[in-house]
């Protein structure tokens, strides 16, 4: 099926496809990220201390403070440990497998800028960019394309919570052409310029983002926040919690808690059929600032993880060194991750927007033309391992027993970007109005 992409977006994609750049190859290098200690496998002990000591002063804790507790705790969060990039990644996202990836989305972003009507400011913020790939893939579309931006001036605004990984991203984004902030609650820690002259700023959370027309990207950053766990018993739904092991008091256990919490009472729908859920909450108000933006101020978000449309239940896991890993063990040391539920998104965007998707990575990549793509770079390439390459990691992106279809792509958008144009008043002949830009990507426009 030939996927929904507009002429004007089909242009983009030739002419950011036909003069070929290097072949910049990442798919051999991991992510390399946050897991394991510098000197080998040893768990850090101090975040179970914690934990243990927290748990034994206030009771067992909910599934979504631990989570938060050891991603993001201030000194000892998976997240912002200082031993983040080790050479043993705990798993590798689509960006660092290829710079198609980032490349193809760079023409989406474009091509909503196009299609929100051009406008003179256009301000690209990134969730969790761990390190940066995805926006300096974006970025070089946009320096390939600076002519369809004309005189439009753009800015890079990234939300990032780990130090380390900010700069990391610093690094890769600027050079040396960075600074961090002289205080410690200034809202931007850091900024700078990238190496094609935009103005950079980082960010710890979304609500210091200037207001303006925004291209929100994030990529695999709605799986990483806390999720609150609920398991449906004869009493009703009650709380999934974190507490110690009686019998063994340095390990920790999941246990459910006897009576309703806030949480079990006001998260769980009233006709849920399922019985056990998870609800990242955190998440849920994320969208609804993003939703707000963007109706308000007018843009686009793009939201691409593993996911579901409310269908599955047990997701939470933890991945450590490419493996799957005990969620309570070894707390730190390992990624914690959960499936992102759609369909609670999109029930926490609330109307103000209109929700695209879910649909998996497969459809949105060859919707946007990946295979065109592959098949230019393949053309010029001589090489046969830097061939072999390309195509491996075209295939771990699109294979649907890959990241083919575990993968998906989910959109906002303001209402005005898919309603036709008024025709202009007093126009006697009856004339169509023009039909929106389709919205690259999306095979089906579908509105909630
Ligand atoms: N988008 C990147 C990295 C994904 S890992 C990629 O696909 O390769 C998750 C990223 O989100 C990391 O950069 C992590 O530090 C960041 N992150 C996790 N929780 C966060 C939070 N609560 N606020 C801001 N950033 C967060």
């Amino acid at each position: 099926m030939r996927p929904l992409v507009g002429a004007k977006t089909q242009q983009l994609i030739s002419r950011v496809f036909t003069p070929v750049s290097p072949v910049r190859w990442r798919a051999a290098q991991t992510r390399r990220s946050c897991g394991s200690s510098p000197n080998g496998e040893k768990p850090r002990p101090s975040m179970l201390r914690h934990l243990t000591s927290k748990i034994k002063a206030t009771g067992p804790i909910s599934v979504a403070e631990y989570m938060r507790e050891v991603l993001t705790n201030p000194v000892t969060g998976y997240y912002v440990r200082n031993n983040m990039l080790g050479p043993d990644g705990d798993f590798i996202t689509s960006p660092e497998i290829s710079q198609i990836f980032g490349e193809l989305l760079g023409v989406w972003i474009l091509s909503e800028w196009m299609g929100g009507g051009r406008p003179k400011q256009l301000q690209l913020v990134e969730l969790g960019p761990g390190k940066g790939s995805l926006a300096s893939d974006v970025l070089r579309v946009f320096s390939q394309l600076r002519s369809v931006l004309g005189e439009a001036s753009v800015s890079l605004h990234l939300v990032e919570v780990s130090p380390v990984l900010s700069r990391l991203q610093a690094q890769n984004l600027t050079g040396n052409y960075s600074q961090e902030a002289g205080a410690e609650d200034e809202p931007i820690y850091r900024r700078g310029e990238t190496t094609t002259g935009l103005p950079v700023s980082w960010y710890r959370c979304l609500d210091d983002v200037p207001a303006g027309f925004s291209i929100f990207l994030a990529h695999e950053f709605f799986d990483a926040l806390p999720i609150h766990k609920f398991q449906r018993t004869e009493k009703g739904w009650r709380e999934v919690m974190v507490d110690i092991d009686p019998e063994t008091p340095d390990r920790l256990r999941f246990v459910v808690t006897p009576s309703p919490t806030l949480a079990s009472s006001t998260l769980v729908q009233a006709d849920e059929r399922r019985d056990h859920v998870e609800v990242c909450a955190e998440g849920g108000v994320i969208i609804q600032q993003l939703a707000r933006r963007i109706s308000e101020d007018g843009g686009a978000a793009l939201i691409a993880d593993y996911g579901h449309d409310g269908t599955k239940t047990d997701t939470f896991r933890g991945f450590k060194g490419h493996q799957l890993h005990d969620v309570l063990v070894s707390p730190g040391s390992a990624d914690l991750t959960a499936d992102v539920d759609f369909s609670y998104l999109r029930r926490m965007a609330a109307g103000g927007v209109v929700c695209l998707g879910p649909v998996t990575q497969r459809t949105f990549l060859k919707n946007m033309g990946i295979d065109t793509r592959l098949q230019v770079l393949l053309r010029n390439c001589a090489d046969p391992s830097t061939r072999k390459q390309l195509i491996s990691s075209y295939d771990m992106l699109t294979n649907p027993a890959k990241m083919g279809e575990r993968f998906h792509f989910f959109s906002l958008l303001p209402h005005s970007r898919l309603s036709k144009p008024k025709k202009p008043e007093g126009l006697k002949m009856e004339k169509k109005s023009p039909a929106p830009l389709p919205v690259a990507g999306f095979s089906e426009l579908s509105f909630s």
